[in-house]
């Protein structure tokens, strides 16, 4: 792995040759020299602070589209975030700031541009592998699972995959349990929320079964659904205005901005209603979502609403609400287009597509689906079976090695 010091100033850290190079790309020589820096995004950060800092004109902001505006009010406190600097004047070259977990605002200095500056989007680059863990269990599943593997989010899924089949604290010591599951990995270092493809209990003599179908949601052996956080509609719309897209599936199509949420183009004060039970974490403005209110569910889940004319009677942060409960009304806060309620939801912090977790009952597979799901079902059983039968468990199929061979850091 590249990993090259090039100089320490501040709270920054400086470091990854082939960021910088990545950077470099865009320079023209005479402007050389200049030095990478790291920073972590703090808490109540806004877009606007952080073009302060860099003496970046307001205007950039300003005079995005809504669309751009609602991406710079993405930026999510913790996230790390690289900039490039003029080593002589200090001036802001690029700025590459993560906007969830998919896409990252990238900003150059552009002199032909009104602001001196040229805002866009593009793909933060990662790779995926699919990991294996078998272990036997000595103590709760949660302090196993992130010994052997150092991956709290991992040990947080998998009680997740499984509430709905037994009580997760009853299982007994010498209890096993397998996982085969999706981890991202970003500058060496794991990155985003894993996602389980298959996972296995055996607990009383009784074998469960988990695998997630390429909806995404868990079911059990039989191809059932099983329950997991769903959403109502949050509001009485007359059309979806704009869907869901995190940009990186059409790659084919070329530059696609993405849209992190759904919009539902409803009348000026309609009512917007919770969509599922949780704890009020927002209420008041937020950039480019003007009025806004964020709700925390339970399993990490997260959802939004943006553009409000006002809020309900009495509502305020830290309160807890039912499902269904009037939080506020519709309008066009932050926005210059038409009244829409734009909702988000997020898993981990991850934005996700709201319309796939909007339904009132249960999913059931048809019979294609079924058809699909079994040979699956079949294929993932026989990995999980092929782990568990490794001889010294835990089992743990790490990735350094993997790591070293392919991520060498060129890309970001
Ligand atoms: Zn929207």
């Amino acid at each position: 792995m590249a990993n090259f010091i090039l100089t320490k100033r501040g709270g920054f850290k400086m470091r990854f040759l082939g960021l910088m190079m990545c950077f470099m790309i865009a320079l023209s020589a005479n402007s050389f020299a200049a030095v990478v820096q790291e920073g972590i995004w703090g808490n109540g950060v806004t877009f606007l602070d952080f073009l302060d800092k860099h003496k970046i004109p307001q205007n950039l902001y300003y005079n995005l589209s809504p669309e751009d505006k609602e991406l710079a009010t993405e930026v999510i406190s913790g996230n790390k975030y690289f900039i490039l600097k003029d080593d002589k004047n200090g001036q802001l070259l690029q700025a590459l700031i993560p906007i969830g977990e998919d896409n990252q605002i990238h900003i150059v200095k552009d002199d032909s541009t009104e602001n001196g500056y040229h805002f866009g989007t593009i793909p933060v680059q990662f790779f995926q592998k699919q990991q294996s863990i078998a272990l036997e269990l000595s103590n709760s599943p949660y302090h196993e699972i992130t010994k052997a593997t150092n991956d709290t989010r991992l040990a947080n899924e998998f009680a997740i995959a499984f509430k709905q089949s037994f009580n997760i604290n009853n299982l007994q010591v010498k209890d096993k349990i397998a996982l085969i599951y999706n981890r991202k990995y970003r500058l060496g270092a794991p990155y985003g929320s894993p996602e389980i493809v298959a996972a296995f209990v055996n607990t009383r003599n009784k074998p469960y079964y988990v695998f997630a179908y390429k909806d995404g949601r868990y079911y059990n052996e039989k191809g059932e659904e099983l329950a997991r956080f769903l959403l109502t509609n949050p509001v009485r719309y007359t059309r979806i205005s704009s869907r869901f897209s995190n940009a990186r599936k059409h790659p084919i199509l070329g530059y696609k901005r993405p849209h992190l949420g759904v919009d539902y183009a409803a009348k000026k004060g309609t009512p917007v209603h919770a969509a599922g039970d949780g704890k009020i974490t927002f209420v008041g403005n937020k950039g480019g979502y003007g009025r806004t209110v964020i709700i925390n569910h339970t399993d990490g889940f997260k959802t939004l609403y943006a553009h409000l004319n006002g809020y309900a009677k009495g509502i305020r942060s830290g309160q807890f609400v039912k499902q269904g409960k009037i939080i506020a009304y519709v309008g066009n806060s932050g926005l210059s287009t038409g009244p829409h309620l734009h909702l988000g939801l997020y898993k981990h912090g991850r934005a996700i597509n709201p319309l796939k977790s909007v339904k009132v009952a249960k999913r059931v597979l048809n019979k294609n689906e079924i058809k699909e799901f079994n040979l699956l079902a079949v294929d993932y059983k026989a990995r999980i079976q092929e782990v568990l039968a490794q001889e010294n468990l835990p089992f743990y199929e790490k990735a350094v090695e993997y790591l070293a061979k392919h991520d060498t850091n060129k890309d970001l």
